[in-house]
């Protein structure tokens, strides 16, 4: 009598923010085998916690809210701790505690440009770069990539203008329908203070070059006795800066944290820009995720369906779905 053995479907997930990170658990969960690719040094994306000797940061996402019982379930097993009101959660000790938890486990390469795809639907190949040496904007390093796979399908979890290359030769009918997704950018300054400031822990001031600013020693875990700041500058101040250099954003965002502290500020002791080239979703796509079948390729982020975290991890939950049914 012979035996046929069902092979586990192989997928790789390209991007291990949020949204690749909840398709890569929710296909391991239905017993695929799903390999993670990053550019960054680990997992998180925009989740991320910056830390040296100027102290310790939360410089992309500030705090997170679950509607869903999913997030909700997610955010209490990666050891997510209340700040800033109801139900607003952060990691502990940095933002980025949260995306190595839910990394847990999974299959992670981390550091590695994908830099294009080869192949086709069921035998997909990943041509995947050092990420140290690839430069934005500029063509592919010369050298040879690494190569894997095959993979049965590909999630991409990555903001549109990052997916839409590596589908366009192979799923024409895809990019087209990215055009109308806006990300808004936004410059970011980490400020270390020697002594504390006049304000609250966040402020959110409605007016002027400041779109958020907190205090980010005041969340759990951190060095209560730092006085770190991070300020981030809204859409509109963001786009007209885009292009600056990170030291000449620093001046007028000061000025404008002097301006709302009423006076001048303590010493400064430490002071670092970076700029979020895509940080808020302002015109979503409107559905969870975008999956075609005939190139067995999807797309997933939180520009589905809204500039919130959670919409990053609900639409790549439902690539894994879609990709799975
Ligand atoms: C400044 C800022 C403040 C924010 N504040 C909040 C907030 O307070 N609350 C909230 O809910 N949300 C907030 N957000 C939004 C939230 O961070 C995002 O919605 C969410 O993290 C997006 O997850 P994602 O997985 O869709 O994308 P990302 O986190 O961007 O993940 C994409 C991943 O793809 C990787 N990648 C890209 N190209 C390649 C490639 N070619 N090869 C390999 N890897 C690649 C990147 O390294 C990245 O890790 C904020 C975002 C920013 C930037």
């Amino acid at each position: 009598m012979s035996h046929s053995r069902i092979e586990p479907r192989r997928v790789a997930v390209v991007g291990a923010g949020l949204a690749g990170l909840a398709c890569a658990r929710a296909l391991a969960a239905a017993g695929a085998v799903a390999t993670l690719f990053d550019k960054g040094r680990a997992a998180g994306g925009r989740l991320a916690t910056r830390r040296g000797e100027g102290g310790q940061y939360d410089h992309g996402a500030q705090y997170l809210t679950a509607r869903g019982p999913g997030f909700a379930a997610a955010l209490a097993a990666a050891g997510a701790a209340p700040w800033g009101g109801a139900g607003r959660w952060v990691g502990t000790p940095g933002m980025s505690a949260l995306p190595r938890a839910l990394a847990a486990g999974l299959d992670l390469r981390a550091a590695r440009h994908v830099g294009s795809l080869a192949g086709g639907p069921g035998a997909w190949r990943l041509r995947h770069w050092d990420a140290a040496l690839v430069r934005p904007g500029r063509p592919l390093p010369g050298i040879a990539p690494e190569e894997d796979g095959p993979f049965d399908a590909v999630a991409l979890a990555l903001p549109p203008a990052q997916a839409a290359p590596l589908v366009a030769a192979h799923a024409p009918g895809l990019p087209p329908r990215l055009a109308a997704v806006r990300i808004a950018p936004c410059w970011t300054v980490m400020l270390g203070f020697a002594a504390r400031l006049p304000l609250p822990d966040s402020l959110r001031p409605g007016t002027g070059p400041i779109g958020w600013a907190a205090r980010d020693s005041s969340k759990p875990g951190r060095d209560a006795g730092r006085e770190c700041w991070v300020v981030q500058a809204g859409p509109d101040w963001s786009r007209a800066w885009l292009e600056a250099a990170p030291a000449a954003v620093i001046p007028p965002l000061l000025q404008a944290l002097a301006d709302l502290a009423g006076g001048p500020l303590p010493a400064l002791d430490h002071a670092a820009a970076h700029r979020w080239r895509y940080s808020l979703v302002e015109a979503p796509l409107g559905q969870p995720c975008l999956w075609d079948p005939a190139s067995r390729l999807g797309l997933a982020g939180d520009w589905c369906l809204g500039g919130r975290a959670e919409a990053a991890f609900d639409s790549g939950e439902a690539l894994a779905a879609a990709l799975l049914g």
